[in-house]
């Protein structure tokens, strides 16, 4: 790529500002999904300025906001596609913010704004590269879409139906998706090329029309403890998940997955030192810590509650428990498949009163290593960011890149503008300006290269 792409980074370092600007100008449009602040005015911005590529751009109407599809097509043999979002979270708490979160400011080397990563700053870095590359070459080397949706924050529940409508505006050769950290402040670029699937469910469990007197206890079921043994048989105390054939389904990692886990650098020590951690579970480091963090599926209760939980005492028998458990499922597991193993694994064991309320479900994602839009990510990172990439073969959490581009068998790979202390959804949001400016030179090299490599 170098001499090819030497003036279109040499451009983008001369335009710099003008950058940096738009990215202020973005940033002082509220979008909160949540409120319905902005939307419109958002969206209207987003098709303007996708519009200036010479894209053709249209709001795709859904039953929520719209999605703002644009598309450039030159005629190439190859279609890359930009997945982004324009709302952001609610600002809240206002107090807690430095500078007002849509006045962007810019502070020793960083914007603080709501949105300045999450994710106008990833947004305005597609669209720079495209831009950057037409000024300097005029044609681009590959057809381009932007897909822009306006609900990611309040987990874009109208995607999917977006995909299923829209086969034509979603068919591509490869997505970069939204997002994208460093491992350290100035660390190195992580590279993510898949994520874990989910399985959110509630297990509720009745005994009784109501709560009784605790006299009643010696005959009189008790909702709590029936759910406590039933989760007793959900996990063990070694984190191993002892639901009947839980594991069955699973792909163990290759050697591929473990060479890529070999050159991660995760520090333990630090993510304990920040949260106050004595031990990882089963007092687990390297190579084993990094294993299980992003290859092993997870059985996690995110909340139980039941009885009287107020202050003092209160003698009674509760009538009704419930929590709610997230599983993180791994290459080969199936989302509706673990809800229908759990089902039968409590029915087995004298469990038919614990009733299974699934909340949503998707299954995990990985692309192919050896496609276009992955190579020309994992090639193009240490030359622009003078340090090699941290390459995670998938993430430990679960995005919508799984549910978009693994039902349609779309490649995609994320990498983008943030850092450790990026403050996403929270308060002082920012990212660093070099990182913005690097995040489009790197987007414009896997352009290029995604368009012209064998
Ligand atoms: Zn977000």
């Amino acid at each position: 790529m170098d001499q090819h792409m030497e003036p279109v980074f040499a451009y983008i370092d001369a335009h710099s500002e003008e950058y940096i600007d738009l990215l202020k100008k973005f940033c002082s449009q509220p979008s909160v999904a949540a409120q319905h602040l902005g939307m419109v005015e958002m969206a209207k911005l987003v098709e303007d300025q996708v519009s200036l590529l010479g894209a053709k751009v249209q709001q795709v109407p859904t039953d929520g906001n719209p999605v703002v599809y644009g598309e450039i097509d030159g005629g190439k043999p190859w279609t890359l596609t930009f997945y982004n979002h324009y709302d952001v979270q609610p600002p809240e708490p206002l107090d807690e913010w430095i500078t007002p979160p849509f006045e962007p400011d810019i502070r020793d080397g960083r914007i603080y704004a709501r949105g300045a990563a999450d994710n106008k700053g990833s947004f305005l870095s597609r669209w720079c590269a495209v831009d950057a590359y037409q000024k300097v070459y005029g044609d681009l080397p590959c057809n381009i879409k932007f897909i822009t949706e306006g609900e990611e924050e309040i987990g874009s529940p109208n995607l999917d139906p977006f995909r299923i409508a829209h086969p034509d505006m979603v068919r591509t050769d490869g997505i970069v998706w939204e997002g994208g950290s460093k491992d350290i402040n100035r660390g190195p670029l992580q590279i993510t090329m898949g994520w874990k699937g989910l399985c959110y469910v509630e297990l509720r469990c009745r005994a009784a029309k109501g709560d009784m007197h605790s006299m009643n206890a010696p005959i009189v079921p008790n909702a709590a403890w029936r759910l406590v043994w039933a989760l007793r048989t959900i996990k063990d105390e070694n984190d191993h998940i002892t639901i009947d054939h839980f594991y069955d389904d699973i792909i163990p990692p290759t050697e591929e997955d473990m060479a890529y886990l070999e050159q991660l650098n995760y520090d333990g020590d630090r993510v304990r030192a920040a949260n106050g951690i004595d031990h990882f579970i089963n007092n687990l480091s390297g190579i084993a810590l990094k294993e299980k963090l992003l290859y092993e599926p997870t059985a996690n209760i995110a909340g139980i509650e039941s009885g009287y939980t107020g202050e003092g005492s209160k003698t009674v028998i509760p009538s009704y428990a419930f929590c709610k458990i997230d599983f993180r499922l791994v290459q080969g597991q199936d989302a509706d498949r673990v809800v229908q193993l759990l089902r039968e694994h409590l029915d087995r064991r004298g469990f038919q009163d614990i009733e299974i309320i699934q909340h949503s479900g998707k299954n995990p994602y990985r692309a192919d290593t050896k496609s276009r839009i992955v190579r020309a990510a994992l090639r193009n990172a240490e030359k622009i960011y003078g340090m090699k990439p941290s390459i995670y073969r998938n993430g430990a959490g679960t995005t919508a890149m799984g549910s978009f581009c693994g039902p349609e068998g779309i490649d995609a790979v994320s990498f983008g503008i943030d850092h450790m202390e990026s403050q996403i959804h929270a308060p002082n949001e920012n990212i660093y300006l070099e990182d913005y400016i690097n995040g489009i030179k790197m987007t414009a090299a896997v352009m290029y290269d995604f368009a012209t490599m064998d």
